[in-house]
């Protein structure tokens, strides 16, 4: 068991087990997320046995960097996994802070038609420490502090929830890496019982849907999750979310050219969400060279941003930040496969 892995209650369950005080959690947390140590050798105020038993137990190994890419304000990670799977992060810097998008799989099986990721069927979840070390390392490495995370990487979060759930915990804990739950967003393709399951939860996390197209026609043409759970239901959790957690929720529209960006889908969107506490992110689509898919020019996706503003939904259109280092989720590790 690697130990980045553990929430600190876990910790203070395990030190209980083991008839120890259970404020010695706090104090290896403090280790690992305070002062970065690499090994519990330097944990010295650790008593020598509890020391000798922490190794017996856990590994505190962190995650193999393989490559790095800079451009201006955005870094790109390729890591690799101790089984050889590869998974990426993205840094970005933004006024307000860093962020960075985090995988949660390796592969991904939902099958979205213009999605690099998805092209490698899943081929396991991420252990919760596999994305608690994505930050730790980037910390170290750029040496600045992450303000602020998001789960739209590789995978489905929704599709490894325990673990995802476990890295919110970690990450989110003051004695822990003290990410602000306001600062960390949850992106889904719209796995319905889960998303029911999260607002069961009341979690202060943000969580932004995948939206993408404004009916069924066109949603199930590129994404394939559609037909198990078709708009209406997506909606429905969303609307049932929104009246539980009274928080706002995000829409993420890729503009994909002459596939969604049409005024008449801008239309049918803005009535698809009129009245919710929401907002749309209109994504410039990231071509790869692999998927047909092009994205809309900068004209018309400004023509459909005024279309939703006329039409009173709050819209940002997403700052374009990755092409110059192949950011579109699963670039860098598909180009790296074929020797690029
Ligand atoms: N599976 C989750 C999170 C990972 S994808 C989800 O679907 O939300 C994160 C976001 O990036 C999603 O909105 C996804 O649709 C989008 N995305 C995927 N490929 C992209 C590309 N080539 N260009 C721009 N955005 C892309």
């Amino acid at each position: 068991m690697n130990i980045y892995g553990k929430t600190l209650k876990d910790l203070e369950t395990y030190f209980t087990l083991i008839g120890e005080k259970k404020f010695k959690a706090i104090q290896v947390y403090d280790w690992l997320y305070k002062k970065r140590v690499n090994s519990f050798d330097e944990m010295t105020n650790v008593k020598k046995l509890v020391i000798e038993k922490l190794k017996e137990d856990f590994s505190i190994n962190k995650l193999n960097i393989l490559k790095v890419q800079n451009g201006k304000n955005v870094h790109k990670y390729l890591f690799e996994l101790e089984d050889g799977n590869k998974i990426e992060a993205v840094l970005m810097n933004h006024d307000y802070g860093n962020s960075l998008c985090v995988s949660t799989q390796v592969g991904c099986n939902m099958g979205c038609g213009f999605c690099e990721s998805g092209r490698l069927k899943k081929v396991r979840n991420l252990e919760t420490y596999e994305m608690v070390s994505q930050i730790l390392i980037v910390e170290e490495i750029q040496k600045i502090r992450i303000s602020h995370v998001v789960l739209m990487g590789i995978g489905e979060p929704f599709d490894n929830y325990d673990n995802v759930m476990k890295f919110i915990d970690i990450i989110n804990d003051d004695h822990g890496i003290a990410i602000g739950a306001r600062h960390i967003t949850v992106s889904t393709c719209g796995i319905v019982p889960k998303i029911r399951e999260f607002t069961k939860e009341k979690r202060q996390v943000n969580l932004a849907i995948s939206l993408h197209a404004p009916n069924d026609e066109i949603r199930n043409k590129i994404m394939k999750i559609n037909k198990v759970y078709p708009l209406k239901e997506v909606m429905k959790a969303v609307r049932d979310y929104l009246k539980e957690n009274h928080r706002k929720i995000t829409f993420e529209y890729i503009m994909l050219k002459d596939v969604n960006d049409g005024d008449e889908c801008a239309l049918e969107l803005a009535n698809l969400l009129k009245g919710l506490t929401a907002y749309v992110n209109l994504i410039p689509y990231n071509e790869t060279s692999h998927i047909e898919f092009k994205k809309t020019d900068r004209d018309k996706i400004m023509r459909f941003y005024d279309i939703l503003k006329k039409n009173k939904i709050n819209v940002t259109v997403r700052k374009e930040f990755g092409s110059e280092v192949s950011a579109a989720c699963g670039q860098l590790r598909s180009n790296f496969e074929e020797g690029k």
